[in-house]
């Protein structure tokens, strides 16, 4: 069990939270003078819901989660923030990341000057248990697990991640922005039983919503509250709440995408392998792949003069002359594989 008081920072267990014109009145009305907001109608001039109650409900359902269990963001990288902010007292706690991961659990953690250990994956790519564990103490409040990982594409052992769940003193933070490609069940389940846990979503893969910046977070009642006291009041914003709406509406639109992303996933992963220089594709539940290479640098900079670009990773560890290529259109994949049999040719 774990003691959340315990976990939040001071200043934040403390804190009072700014109260917006649109959280303080929440009755019927029919004239608002009270938020200094342009009176004439132009479907923006209004401040939007700060807890987007309507959006929550869609997401409540399509979860099977209460709306009270969800924060939204302004994309998983503002929840990702904030988590860090509840729980990290800066120089003095640290955040624990599992490298080779995404990058912004180092970013956020930085800029809030707060401290993290590495504790790399396994060689393949799942957590090293005993190892993140014992790097354990009391000055250890978020681990962040990425599963699917990017850039490898796997996802987390389910015993390993529950081993994580029940060893780790503080909060266990689950990025699955790429869930919606994997046919693994979501870690969203055990939330019942592990009060410990966060799971983010988002919008800007699957959805095909990167551009309206919208994140979820899903908890306990109780860590949801600290998220909504330390947010800024009106996060996301109405043009974002409208369009993520539109979208639940349309599931079927999303339902084709990511048929037709995970064929072509399978298309590119079996015309890949028939290439020489191609020295591993890793398997990926997510919508890219990360290719070892022979030299992957030299590759990546004809792909660039082709006017292709993928993502360099070779530099990363355990990720020595990678690529990771995000899966596209038909024609955008064949085109990929087109310069790729030249460069083969090229040798
Ligand atoms: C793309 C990605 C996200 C998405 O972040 P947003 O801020 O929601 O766009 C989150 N986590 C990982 C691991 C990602 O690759």
């Amino acid at each position: 069990m774990i003691d959340l008081d315990q976990l939040v920072r001071k200043n934040i267990l403390g804190l009072k939270p700014y109260s917006s014109a649109r959280s303080e009145f929440k009755g019927s009305a029919e004239v608002f003078l009270d938020a200094n907001e342009n009176p004439y109608e132009t479907g923006l001039n209004r401040y939007p819901d700060p807890l987007q109650w309507a959006l929550k409900d869609k997401i409540a359902v399509l979860k099977g989660l209460p709306a009270a269990r969800i924060f939204l963001g302004n994309g998983s990288d503002e929840a990702i923030d904030l988590l860090i902010r509840i729980f990290c007292e800066p120089r003095r706690d640290h955040i624990l990341t599992l490298p080779p991961t995404y990058g912004m659990y180092q970013v956020s953690a930085d800029i809030a000057d707060v401290l993290v250990r590495e504790i790399p994956l396994r060689t393949d790519f799942q957590p090293d248990v005993p190892a993140i564990l014992g790097a354990v103490n009391e000055q250890s409040r978020l681990l962040f697990l990425c599963s699917p990982n990017n850039p490898t594409g796997n996802s987390m052992e389910p015993d390993l991640v529950q081993q994580l769940i029940d060893g780790f003193p503080g909060i266990v933070v689950i990025d699955e922005a790429y869930i919606d490609f994997s046919a693994r069940e979501s870690f969203v389940q055990l939330l019942d039983r592990a009060p410990n846990l966060v799971v983010l979503q988002t919008f800007s893969k699957a959805w095909g919503l990167a551009g309206i910046r919208l994140g979820m977070a899903f908890a306990s009642e109780a860590i949801i509250h600290y998220f909504n006291k330390v947010k800024p009041p009106y996060n996301v914003n109405q043009l974002t709440q409208k369009a993520a709406l539109a979208a639940l509406n349309q599931q079927e639109q999303f339902d084709q995408w990511v048929a037709a992303l995970l064929a072509e996933r399978n298309k590119l992963t079996d015309q890949l392998g028939h290439l020489d220089f191609v020295q591993n594709i890793y398997p990926s539940d997510a919508n890219f792949l990360l290719v070892k290479v022979d030299g992957a640098v030299g590759l990546y900079r004809y792909l660039v003069h082709e006017k292709i670009i993928v993502r360099d990773r070779s530099r990363v560890l355990l990720c020595e002359d990678c690529l990771r290529i995000t899966v596209g259109r038909p024609e955008e994949n064949r085109r990929l594989m087109g310069c790729l049999s030249n460069w083969k040719a090229h040798k």
